[in-house]
Formats: C-alpha cells, structure tokens, sequence
C-alpha cells in the first residue's frame, strides 16, 4: 500500500519510522545496476556538492539529472561582497552551463509539482523522474509576510535584493540604518552581523558615519546563539563601533509614512535605510508536495533519508537541525553522495552526518573570523573560534575559489 505523501511526512515527524525502511530496502534502482538514474531538485551548495560527488565517483555508469530554474549559481557570501562594492554581479555568477561532468545533465527549468512517493516532478521543460531523488531546494523569502516591507524596506536576502542594495547604499546620504532580521530560522546566521558590519565601514568611507546611526535588530538574545566565542567577538567589535545591538526584538511591520519599525512590544524605530532579511519558507512547491512538516522537509538526521523510499532532502529545505547555511548543505550532500556510491557499488552503507560545519565571519577592516559548530541532536552546540585575521580572509577567498574549481571548472578570484 502506498501511503499519501502527507501522511507519511506526519508519522515521520513524530519519529515514527516509514513502512519501508529505505536504508535496508533491496538496493535496485530499477533492476538494471548499470544506470543509476538521480534526479537532483535544486543546483544550490546541496545540488552541486552531490552531483559533482556521484559524477567523480559514478560517471557515465549513471544519470543525474540536476534541474534549477537559474541559469547560474551565486555564492551566498557573494551577495553581500557585491551589496557593498567589494565586486560586480557578473563576477560572481557561476554559470550552470560551465558544468561539464561525466553523468550529469544540467536542466534549467521551474519545478512545479513534486510527487515524492513516484520520485517523478513537472516542470515547464517537461517531467522527469529517478531511481532516487534528492530534494535541494532551499528556502524561499517571503517580503510580502511583513507589512511594510516591500513598500519602506530593502530586503538583501535574495540575489536580485542584494544586487539592487549596491545602489540603494551608494545613493544613501546618511541618517538612521536598521538592519533587521524579521523571523527565524534564517540563512547564514552570521550575515545579518557582518551587513551591519560593513555598513559601518562604507559609511565610514564616505565620510557618513558620524551623521548616522547603525543598529542590528533580531529576535535572538545572541548574534550568533549556537557560537557565543563569536557572539562576543561580534559584540565587541559592535561596541568598538558604535553599532546599536537590539536583540530578543521582533519587528511587527514597517509604516512606510512614518518611516518607523513597529515592533512587538509597541516601540517605534525610526530609520532612513531598513535592510532586512525577510521571513523564511520552504518553496511553494516543496510545501505542496506534503514533504513538509512544520513548514520544512524531516530527514533522519544521520542519513538525510526523507520517509519517502529513495528520497533524501539536503540543505535548507530541511529541518535536519544544522542551521541554513552552504556548508552545512554540502556536508549532507556528502554524506547523501556516499551512500549511493556504497549502495551502488554493492558495500556496507558506514557514512553517517555528524552535523559539523565551518563560516566565515565578516568583521569589516580586511579582518575575517572563523566559526566551527557540530550540532548533534539532543545536545548543546560545541564548536571553535578563531579571531577576525586578514590570513582568514585569503582562507574565505580560497574556500570560494575551491567551489567554484570543484563545481564549475573554472578559476574565480573572488576579491
Ligand atoms: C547574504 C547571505 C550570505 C551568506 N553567507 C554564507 C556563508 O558565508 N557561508 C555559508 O555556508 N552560507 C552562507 N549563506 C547561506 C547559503 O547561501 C545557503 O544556506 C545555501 O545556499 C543553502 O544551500 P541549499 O543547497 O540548501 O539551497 P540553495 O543554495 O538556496 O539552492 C536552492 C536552489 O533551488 C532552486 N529552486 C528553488 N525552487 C525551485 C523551483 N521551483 N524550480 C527550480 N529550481 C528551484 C533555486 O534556484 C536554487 O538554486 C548566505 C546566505 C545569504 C543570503
């Protein structure tokens, strides 16, 4: 009996294991152990990691189909780099028609129905299906949620919003800035700190800091709560510079007359310039699906298996309990990619995700820091700091360069 999509999801949310167990299901992709036919939904840090993985290690003896509707792939730190002048949007697109990999065929087309029990979509260049499926989608942003926001903000999550955010700074004349994280989880935990960071900078650059003011609103009580070495590192260099911090505070709306916040307890605040990072969803047509549970994909933490045979879910999409950031989506593709190549190649399935990641953190001044948090269910976050360096800024760079090698082909020098 195939049980309906959202049913399944249900049970597996509540930790109650699918009818079929997918890890000792019979290995048959279709009966035929020559093509492996994967269908990758999704050519972000997740989608990349693991079709580059099966293609060094499979090639030609599969296919991968990797659909997104982009024609390029933009680095999440890139955003920002090209919101504050650092490089322009042509340099840091990376085009998915450089990827040229053995196996893999690169689909640009919209997803517009998944069906997770058949492993089959529809999309507007046709439908597909696989043997297996790996849901890489992402999070979606969703300005519309707040009021106020489209009509007063200037949202930098998505590549079109930061794009556009270059012009809005290098037309600011000064005056108050908000940056304003309205909802968790959100991308990247550390990118709200390092915007207000380099507005501080730019400001100061183009002799503005003095007439303004720059504060950080959230509704956490820590910039980054699963890392306090680096919560205090962002702290201090707030202090250092003037940059009010206003956490545990949830903004409500924006009124676009007044030009104010309007947060949940009832405090107005005012502002020139609100930079926002907007509510996070899953996309539509992953919510459609019934893949969701509480808005996001459950996976087996171990093993990014979905309860749905043969479907696993990487990155933000996923409510695996890592936070959304690349680094995280690529350490599950990982782990995704040696499960098919054992299964495939017949051998015991060992690779287990340990929850483990690694970000760079943005201090302004030429300085970067280093983060690295394990999550493991049940337990506290534990991890490492390394202080803001300029060494660490060639690290970032070179942490760019190496996707873009690994990925695309190509050599990228990323400022
Ligand atoms: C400003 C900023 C800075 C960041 N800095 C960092 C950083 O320094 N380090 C870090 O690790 N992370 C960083 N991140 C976070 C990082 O970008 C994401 O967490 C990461 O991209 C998630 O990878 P993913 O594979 O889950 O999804 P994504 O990379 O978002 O990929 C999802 C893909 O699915 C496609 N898609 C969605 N819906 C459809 C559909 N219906 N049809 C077809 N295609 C579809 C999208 O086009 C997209 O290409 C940052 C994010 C932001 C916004």
């Amino acid at each position: 009996m195939v049980r309906p999509a959202r049913a399944v999801a249900r049970a597996y949310g509540r930790g109650v294991r699918p009818a079929v167990d997918p890890i000792s299901s019979p290995v048959t992709f279709d009966g035929n152990e020559e093509t492996v036919r994967v269908l990758v939904l999704g050519a972000g840090f997740g989608g990349l990691q693991l079709t580059t993985r099966l293609s060094e290690e499979l090639g030609d003896e599969a296919d991968f189909v990797l659909i997104d509707r982009a024609d390029s792939f933009v680095m999440g730190f890139s955003k920002l780099d090209v919101m504050f002048g650092r490089t322009t949007a042509d340099a840091v697109r990376h085009r998915y028609a450089d990827i040229v990999k053995p196996g893999v065929r690169f689909v640009q087309a919209t997803i517009e129905s998944i069906d997770p029990v058949g492993r089959r979509v529809e999309t507007d260049a046709g439908p597909f299906q696989g043997d297996v499926m790996v849901v890489a989608l992402g999070a979606d942003l969703d300005p519309v949620a707040t009021p106020g926001l489209v009509e007063a903000g200037c949202e930098f999550y998505t590549q079109a919003g930061a794009f556009a955010a270059r012009e809005v700074l290098e037309s600011f004349g000064g005056g108050r800035v908000i940056v304003g994280v309205i909802s968790t989880p959100f991308k990247c935990p550390p990118a709200p700190s390092e915007t207000a960071l380099m507005v501080h900078d730019l400001l100061l650059v183009r002799g503005l800091r003095e007439s303004s003011e720059v504060s950080l609103v959230m509704p956490l009580g820590s910039p980054i709560p699963p890392a306090p070495a680096a919560s205090d590192a962002v702290l201090r260099a707030f202090a250092e510079r003037g940059i009010a911090w206003c956490p545990n505070a949830v903004v409500q709306r924006l009124d676009p007359q007044r030009r104010v916040a309007v947060l949940a307890d009832g405090t107005d605040m005012p502002f020139d310039l609100f930079l926002a990072v907007p509510v996070h969803r899953a996309p539509p047509v992953v919510a459609a699906s019934g893949m969701c549970v509480d808005g996001w994909i459950p996976v087996d933490p171990s093993t990014l298996e979905t309860p749905f045979p043969n479907v696993y879910a990487v990155g933000d999409v996923t409510s695996v309990g890592t936070p959304k950031a690349g680094v995280f989506a690529e350490g599950q593709a990982d782990v995704v990619a040696d499960r098919l190549i054992a299964r495939h190649r017949q051998r015991s399935v060992t690779s287990t995700y340990d929850g483990t990641g690694a970000c760079y953190i943005e201090f302004g001044h030429r300085q970067v820091g280093r983060v690295e948090v394990t999550f493991r269910r049940g337990q506290r976050p534990t991890g490492t700091f390394d202080e803001p360096s300029a060494a660490l800024v060639a690290d970032k760079a070179g942490f760019g360069a190496s996707r873009a090698r690994r990925w695309f082909g190509t050599d990228w020098i990323n400022y």
